[in-house]
């Protein structure tokens, strides 16, 4: 979508501090942190949030959350744990219209979430 934030970073024309790439997907470092790490992993196919996933990306899905704990392991998290979050909508506290799942980790993740 051409407004859309992340699919300008996934297009390259805002810059972000890319963290991993293939064709289908890129996480970056989220520009204000809430933890030590904090990287955001989004398709480059705009889909605007969990709620709006189809049947056709259950597969995209499916490599995403694979790809989500490679890389926490590879950047040092697969020992201590990490949170995977997905905000999705007004109550789920989504402010990017883009699907993105926030790997969090270096220090402890309360429950339940503010
Ligand atoms: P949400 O609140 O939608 O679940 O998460 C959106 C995240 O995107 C927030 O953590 C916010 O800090 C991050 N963010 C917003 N704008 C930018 C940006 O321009 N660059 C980067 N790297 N992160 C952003
Ligand atoms: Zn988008």
């Amino acid at each position: 979508m051409s407004d859309c934030l992340f699919c300008k970073i996934a297009r390259g024309e805002i810059p972000a501090n890319v963290a991993y790439e293939d064709d289908e997907m890129l996480a970056f470092h989220d520009i204000n942190p809430v933890s030590p790490l904090h990287v955001l992993l989004i398709p480059k196919k705009h889909i605007a949030s969990l709620l709006d996933l189809s049947r056709d990306d259950e597969a995209l899905a499916g490599r995403m959350l694979a790809r989500a704990g490679e890389l926490a392991r590879r950047l040092g998290y697969g020992q201590n744990g990490a949170r995977f979050v997905f905000n999705a909508g007004r109550d789920g506290g989504q402010t990017v219209g883009h699907l993105h799942l926030h790997i969090l980790g270096g220090r402890a993740h309360g429950w339940p979430p503010g």
